[in-house]
């Protein structure tokens, strides 16, 4: 059997950015993860699927009874021949335990890499605006338990050499203590005004900081309700978040904002609020399955060289259909001599990734604008396939018949309430746990109502921001007695987003 090893990574204080690129490699690859409790849970989603997650998190610093326990089963799971990753919160060897673990795997021969992490202990100051060091204020820093092993009988901090030091000081584990810490820096002689600040869940989009000086620092923290993890950091530099702070002043920081497409097609809108400071709440209302029935699509595809036009109206529709193709074993030239109509830029853009280019998209993305951009009465007689979903709007091959197109309308996918959500991101929306929702079609308006029940729905969404990508979605809205507070200027998610960051920005 081949050797088994232990990779003990760092995680990372919080923001799955902050992950390295070789954490991510080795997640990719792991047969096992074990992981603590502080661990963005988008970070095990690079684990590969069939690897092993094993919890083994402990909170708030305290002695673990269960150390032994870890040690033992990374052992076990590295002699059985396993690649085994051991996240661990922040850099592995910063008051992490990571050493212990790491002295017991070799002293029982099992092979260990170590891979660095983004300590919280930089990072969180650096999201509030808190640089460590600065020419003119501190040019060292510490970073200091705030929780010293119980056991210990003396002190292992020397006070007095850390008050009397120009350095910056950082405790972590420390808000228990914190009226110890700050007592004991003032006894040993650090002046009562050294500004002082506490990162409480630094490098979230939940992230709360809190300043003040040596006196008053624990009175500003009961009064905000500061509760760990955070880290303190004490020192001059401490001045330059006024300046500096940055993270908390995205224009969606704080703001919770629910998603509500389905999963594979969630994730360019929450980056992009992401990016803004946003904390998406992915609720997928909608799932996308093939047809019930391929035999139209099938037909259709026989002789697709046969169309004038192909009419697409949204990326599924592309993969949909080529995905058909594929299966049928047919080659994409044979859409060469066929016109293809988008509705929109997505629709355009997965195009794109197959290497087949649109002809026409409408200026204004709304399907009743194609048959002008089509060529108007050039479409007389013309033969146009519509491959779309099974709950498509009629009209589309309405108007088109209209202008004369001999119309075949076939269904390439479907969409069905989806039936897997997060119970956590369900909870928090059940509890009105949020600060605005997105829309993005007809269907997550319907599907959505139709998971959390109309009545209890239109209650939760008062007095939330509630983004509809177009006229189409929010008149799904409207016929529920729901108002858009905001429509997209095009319905587009860039315009979506656009429009959701500057409400806030005007507010
Ligand atoms: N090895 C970790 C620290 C483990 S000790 C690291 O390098 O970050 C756990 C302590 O780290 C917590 O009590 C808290 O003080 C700090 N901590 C961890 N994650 C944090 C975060 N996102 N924000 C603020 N403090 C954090």
């Amino acid at each position: 059997m081949a050797a088994g090893k232990v990779y003990l990574i760092g995680a990372g204080p919080g923001d799955p950015g902050l992950l390295t690129r070789k954490a991510e490699r080795i997640l990719g690859r792991a047969d096992v993860v074990l992981y603590d409790a502080l661990m963005d849970r988008s970070i095990l989603s690079l684990v590969r699927t069939g690897a092993e997650l094993i919890p083994v998190g402990k909170r708030g610093g305290k002695p673990s009874p269960k150390q032994k326990e870890i040690n033992e089963l990374l052992i076990r799971k590295a002699r059985a021949g396993r690649i085994v990753a051991r996240l661990k919160g922040g850099d592995p060897f910063v008051l992490g335990r990571g050493a212990e673990e790491a002295l017991a795997l070799v002293r029982k021969g099992v092979r260990i890499e170590l891979v660095p992490g983004v300590t919280s202990a930089i990072a969180a100051p650096t999201y509030a605006g808190i640089p460590l060091t600065h020419r003119d204020f501190a040019s060292s820093f510490s970073v200091i338990t705030g929780q010293e092993d119980p056991a210990k009988t003396e002190s292992g901090i020397n006070w007095k050499a850390l008050a009397s030091g120009k350095g910056t000081l950082v405790f972590l584990m420390g808000m228990a203590n914190l009226d110890k810490i700050t007592g004991s820096l003032a006894r040993a002689g650090l002046s009562p005004r050294t500004p002082v600040g506490i990162v409480e869940n630094g490098t979230y989009p939940f992230q709360r900081t809190v300043t003040g000086d040596l006196r008053d620092i624990s009175r500003r923290v009961r009064k905000a309700g500061i509760k760990p993890p955070a880290v303190i950091i004490v020192g001059e530099v401490v001045r330059l978040r006024e300046e500096m702070n940055w993270f908390e002043k995205k224009p969606l920081f704080g703001k919770k904002i629910v998603i509500t497409r389905a999963r594979e097609q969630a994730s360019a809108l929450a980056e992009t609020l992401q990016a803004s400071g946003a904390w998406t709440l992915e609720f997928p209302t909608i799932e996308i399955l093939g047809p019930r029935r391929n035999t139209g699509l099938d037909r259709a595809i026989g002789k697709i060289s046969d169309f004038d036009w192909l009419v697409l109206t949204s990326p599924n529709g592309v993969r949909g259909l080529i995905g058909r193709m594929l299966d049928l074993d047919r080659d994409l030239r044979d859409l060469k001599g066929v016109k293809i109509a988008v509705i929109g830029p997505a629709t355009r853009e997965e195009l794109g990734w197959w290497g087949i280019k649109a002809e026409v998209m409408p200026g204004k993305y709304y399907s009743s604008e194609l048959p002008r951009a089509m060529g108007g009465k050039n479409i007389r007689g013309k033969r146009i396939l519509l491959a779309r979903s099974e709950q498509a709007d009629p009209d589309l091959p309405r108007v088109l018949r209209a202008a004369g197109g001999l119309v075949t309308d076939v269904i390439c996918y479907r969409t069905a309430r989806a039936k897997r959500v997060d119970p956590e991101v369900k909870k928090a929306v059940t509890r009105g746990d949020f600060d605005g929702i997105t829309f993005t079609s007809s269907s997550t308006v319907i599907n959505f109502l139709g998971i959390m029940g109309k009545a209890k729905a239109r209650l939760l969404l008062k007095g939330k921001l509630v983004a509809a990508i177009g006229e189409v979605t929010a008149r799904a809205l409207k016929e529920n007695k729901i108002r858009a507070g905001i429509v997209a200027r095009k319905p587009t998610i860039p315009d979506l987003a656009e429009a959701i960051i500057g409400y806030y920005k005007r507010k």
